[in-house]
């Protein structure tokens, strides 16, 4: 059994995950075999727990689940130059074919060919995984662990938050999610004036407040309308991150711009908007969609926030061993977490 791991495959077709032992990854000749320390659950990895309509169609049953994780290189193949075993790393989860246009322009985030880690192939919650070495990401051993391991979400959140200039501006983030909520910190950081936080979940928008939002709005008790006065707003919002997926959170969004303002959309609609495009025809809006974030850039830039301050750690809600990845997921599944650890070396 030397050569089997304990692994969360999506086994069955139905809700729920299986811990199982699986063999450990062929490492082919230009891949990096990581150790895997820490790994943490993202929403993503909660649709294919829950087996909803967007994992129905898009997960292959039979891969191991998870791409937020951070570990130790492990052994490589005669290709790779430039590790060391024993080399503390995380990794980029999305692996791009490396020749389409936007691969060749330094833009793998557009890649066409992009096979999803713990999506479409094998991921991270297991005690090994296998990916190219082009996709590992070396990490100062001095950050926490339990810091890296979320990452790639913290990656999502970077790259959405400083698409825009946010220095002196009034930014309005609608979704405090943890990648909701990291943004607000990020945009703190970066020196934003107003940082206003909406969502449903008073639980989630005290995490906000904690992590760096200067206002907080529940609305299903307030409106974003009323905020404006307050904090000596004269026109409406400067930039927007749409991050709940919600459309009437982003056609709320867009009343509350000012013209010319701009709107990074990340949260994934649900349910199509009927959005009157006349509203953002009239007010000069700019509206970005994102996914991912930029190869390798934007993980330099999470790097050097936390080296500059940047304290992520308030947003760790539950710690567990792996074997208890269902209390995990029923953290993530109530609302009531922030991120959820897990520990796959205990
Ligand atoms: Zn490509």
């Amino acid at each position: 059994m030397e050569n089997m791991m304990n692994a969360l495959v999506k086994e069955n077709a139905c809700a729920g995950l299986v811990l199982k032992k699986v063999p450990i990854p062929n490492v082919g000749i230009n891949d990096v075999l990581i150790k895997v320390h820490k790994t943490s659950i993202c929403g993503t990895d909660v649709h294919i727990y829950n087996w909803d309509q967007w994992a129905q169609k898009n997960v292959k049953v039979g891969i191991t689940v998870g791409h937020e994780y951070v570990g130790e290189v492990a052994a490589f193949g005669e290709g790779v130059t430039g590790f060391e075993i024993g080399e503390r790393v995380s990794g980029e989860g999305h692996i791009v074919c490396g020749h389409c246009r936007n691969c060749r322009a330094g833009n793998g985030q557009w890649c066409e060919n992009t096979i999803g880690v713990g999506v479409q192939r094998d991921g991270a919650f297991a005690e090994y995984i296998c990916i190219p070495a082009s996709n590992v990401i070396k990490i100062d051993p001095r950050y926490d662990e339990e810091i890296v391991s979320f990452f790639d979400a913290f990656g999502n959140a970077t790259h959405t938050s400083l698409l825009f200039d946010v220095v002196g501006e009034d930014v309005l983030i609608t979704g405090a999610g943890p990648i909701g909520i990291m943004s607000a910190a990020i945009c703190r950081q970066n020196g934003a004036r107003n940082i206003v936080v909406t969502d449903l979940n008073d639980f989630r928008l005290d995490l906000a407040k904690k992590m760096g939002a200067t206002k907080t709005i529940n609305i299903k008790k307030e409106k974003i309308e009323d905020c404006h006065k307050e904090l000596r707003m004269r026109e409406g919002f400067d930039v927007g991150l749409e991050m709940s997926g919600s459309a009437s959170a982003l056609e709320s969004m867009v009343k509350n711009m000012r013209n010319g303002g701009k709107i990074a959309l990340l949260g994934i609609q649900s349910k199509p908007s009927e959005m009157n495009f006349n509203n953002i025809i009239f007010k000069g809006l700019t509206l970005v969609g994102v996914y991912g974030r930029r190869m390798y850039e934007t993980w330099y830039k999470m790097q050097t926030m936390v080296d500059i301050g940047l304290d992520l750690t308030p947003l760790i809600t539950h710690r567990y061993s792996y074997k208890d990845f269902d209390k995990g997921f029923e953290a993530m599944n109530s609302g009531l977490s922030g991120k959820v650890v897990l520990d796959w070396r205990k």
